[in-house]
């Protein structure tokens, strides 16, 4: 699934195409990728409006029109093109947008994970959603204090997206080998170091995403090159970067966990409540 960094890619690269056109009308092929409103709203309302910016919030894409913003998240295997010329729909694509100077936009979206809202208020959609990791609101000391008004294992807690917005698997596991912490600590056992350590490996990892323009694991392939600077991350029974020790994958929360048992050991007090959680978790 695109994180943060894929998300903030393929919004890069869509800007110069997108920007300034207009649509001419919307052909929705799957009714249920479109969560509000109505079908038969949604394609009355965009004919005329212009795209006038593209934005992301997590890992949305809040794509600014006129007088409404489209906005959407690719889940799980959508994925957006823009087409010139004339264009025969795919099997997958559940939405297409023509637009102004013979172009179109596509969704494309083989496990129908994606949704699509047109909406006069983004907020509507993003209300529940974190603060973003790469903005000022995103401090070291906002996330101590943050991490200390829960009591959850740092894994699950950094997924979920109404604490901070954008990460996935891939970024987590990653700022979490960088921190030297283990995913299963408590988060209101971190200290103002840690804290500290967490925030700037969440930065970085997000920043080094971007710069490298992603991670093309899944089988949609989007051109980025960060799955080859992976330092945990797919790479269990490998040597970890910093030490050598065996990379190790467990399963938190049912999703898929690596780390270094060396870097990124458990405080032992947690040591004892560790079956607990991994029965739970699995
Ligand atoms: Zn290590």
């Amino acid at each position: 699934m695109p994180e943060l960094p894929e998300v903030e890619t393929i919004i890069r690269a869509l800007r110069p195409a997108l920007i300034g056109k207009v649509i001419l009308s919307a052909d929705l092929r799957w009714k249920r990728t479109l969560a509000s409103p109505s079908p038969a709203k949604f394609r009355k309302s965009l004919p005329g409006q212009q795209i006038q910016d593209i934005y992301r919030r997590a890992k949305f894409l809040d794509v600014k029109l006129s007088h409404a913003h489209l906005i959407i998240h690719l889940r799980m295997s959508g994925d957006l093109l823009v087409v010139l010329g004339g264009y025969q729909p795919g099997k997958h694509d559940r939405l297409l947008l023509k637009l102004t100077d013979d172009m179109t936009l596509v969704f494309s979206d083989p496990r129908k994970f994606g949704r699509v809202w047109l909406v006069e208020d983004p907020g509507v959609v993003f209300q529940d959603l974190g603060p973003e990791p790469l903005s000022d609101e995103f401090t070291p000391l906002w996330l101590h204090a943050a991490l200390h008004a829960r009591r959850r294992k740092l894994k699950t807690l950094l997924l979920d997206q109404t604490f901070l917005a954008g990460l996935g698997n891939i970024y987590t596991d990653e700022a979490l080998h960088t921190a030297r912490l283990h995913p299963l600590t408590s988060s209101d056992k971190i200290t103002v170091e840690q804290a500290n350590s967490l925030w700037m490996a969440i930065r970085q990892v997000l920043e080094e995403g971007i710069r490298r323009n992603g991670a093309s694991i899944d089988w949609v392939y989007r051109g980025g090159d960060f799955q080859n600077h992976f330092r945990v991350y797919g790479r269990q029974g490998e040597a970890c970067p910093v030490c050598g020790t065996s990379i190790e994958r467990i399963l938190v929360g049912q999703r898929g966990t690596h780390y270094c048992p060396q870097c990124q050991a458990l405080p032992e007090e947690e040591m004892a409540d560790l079956s607990v959680i991994h029965q739970k978790d699995c």
